[in-house]
């Protein structure tokens, strides 16, 4: 399948970056081995399951969409990846993204973007339009994705698969390469919500290597999805949240969020309106959290250590000067925006003005979180304000760009799990929308019995 859909930069899907064909087979093979040998296998022993780029695999290159990290291959698994082997799963590759995770389009992307399977003229979303695009064109039953502001969500809500944010901590950042390490978690991608609860299960719970791994037992999701199968909800509050909707919003999705409302409604859950007074302000702190926790974590891609070097052949070179050469060239412009806007955030002059305010921000994002839970089980709204755009409307307008998590973004700023899933074709387009469910910390499982009521 993959031979057949995904191409290449120039043309076709293009989910992959590196396709692992034989080390899956191989896995494949030794799976049907052990079946045939009557031995016990872990759920999804045999699926195979693709990995985004931004996840470090021993043995497979790892760029995280960028020409910075250009041939580079971690000498080590990710927590994550290291669950997955041991699951058996074969993994089929790495995926594409907007460079760094930095993007909602996978335009970003030093190689190229992905093509939504829906429409290849337009937008898969992203940062992990890649692993979303993969499982949308079936290139791969499962994948990988990483949500810092929303890049698991969006690109399930335009490609019309489902993707979910477990809470922050859920699943182990041990092994990806961080772009904000406050926000940042992984979660999966799949086609239907058990799928996804199958991978969840496989890839979280507690590692001591991650000092923000959440200890205890994790929720148990795969019996929520087949709790929520049987479409039974009565007794569970939903929220709406008044603030993400309305202005802004295309008018398809809309239509197909409010019927995914009356769904859950037939289904037996009580419906209220909550309100998130501070969700306006989120966007404005994330864009000065992220790119400070980011300019920190970037400080690393030297020239020294991993990847790209640049200059170093004359030898009066000093380190400086081959820092700067290599940070010029294996850096795009987004990455370059980012560095620059969180180095000003994080200055001494203007610290407490900005990260400061941005972090008080957060707080107050947080309370209405918690306000909102007292009132409902689950929080719902559209998970993206529009279908997939076409390449090119956004690349110029980074605001425009930014404005695409706006309803995404407050999960990541509270550490709550989230999750999207699709809702229908807007009649605008004929294309996907995706409806988001929110819950609070640690109650991930609730994401999964209403979503498979809902599916
Ligand atoms: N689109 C958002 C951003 O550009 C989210 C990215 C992400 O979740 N990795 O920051």
């Amino acid at each position: 399948r993959i031979d057949a859909v995904d191409g290449s930069a120039e043309a076709g899907v293009h989910a992959f970056l590196h396709v692992a064909a034989d080390e899956a087979l191989a896995v494949a093979r030794s799976v049907d081995e052990a079946r045939a040998a009557g031995e016990p296998l872990p759920a999804l022993a045999g699926v195979p399951v693709a990995v985004k780029d931004v996840v470090a695999t021993r043995g497979m290159p790892t760029t995280v969409g960028s020409r910075i990290l250009e041939g580079w291959v971690p000498p080590y698994d990710a927590t994550l990846v290291e669950r997955l082997r041991a699951a058996r799963t074969p993994l089929l590759g790495k995926t594409n993204m907007d460079e760094f995770a930095m993007g909602s389009s996978t335009e970003h992307s030093a190689y190229g973007p992905t093509r939504n399977p829906w429409d290849l003229e337009r937008i898969p979303g992203g940062s992990g339009g890649g692993s979303a695009a993969a499982v949308a064109a079936y290139e791969a039953p499962l994948a990988v994705g990483t949500d810092t502001g929303g890049s698991i969500r969006q690109p399930a809500a335009v490609t019309g698969t489902v993707g979910v944010k477990p809470t922050y901590g859920g699943v182990s950042r041990y092994g990806l390469v961080a772009l904000a390490s406050s926000l940042d978690q992984a979660g999966p991608c799949a086609r239907s919500v058990l799928d996804a609860a199958l991978l969840h299960a496989a890839m979280g719970g507690h590692d001591p290597r991650d000092s923000t791994s959440l200890a205890g037992r994790a929720p148990d999701v795969v019996a929520a999805a087949r709790d929520g199968a049987t479409g039974d909800l009565a007794g569970v509050r939903v929220g709406l949240v008044r603030e993400l909707g309305g202005e802004g919003y295309q008018a398809g999705v809309q239509a197909r969020f409010a019927e995914a409302v009356d769904v859950l409604r037939e289904a037996g859950a009580e419906v209220v309106e909550v309100s998130a007074p501070h969700f306006r302000y989120a966007l404005a702190a994330y864009y000065l959290i992220l790119p400070s926790e980011a300019s920190s974590n970037l400080a690393k891609f030297d020239a020294m250590r991993y990847g790209l070097r640049v200059g170093d052949g004359d030898p009066q070179a000093t380190a400086e000067a081959v820092m700067s050469a290599t940070r010029e060239a294996g850096f795009g412009d987004e990455v370059k925006r980012r560095i620059v806007l969180g180095t000003y955030a994080l200055s001494a002059g203007y610290y407490d003005a900005y990260y400061g305010s941005a972090q008080k921000v957060r707080t107050l994002v947080q309370r209405d979180f918690a306000a909102a839970f007292e009132r409902a089980d689950v929080l719902v709204s559209p998970t993206a304000p529009t279908t997939a755009f076409r390449f090119g409307d956004k690349l110029d307008d980074p605001m425009a760009m930014y404005l695409n998590d706006v309803a995404t973004i407050p999960a990541n700023l509270a550490g709550v799990p989230g999750m999207s899933l699709p809702s229908g074709l807007a009649d605008e387009d004929g294309l996907p929308a995706g409806i988001q469910l929110l819950a609070p910390a640690q109650a991930d499982d609730r994401l999964y019995r209403v979503g498979a009521a809902l599916e």
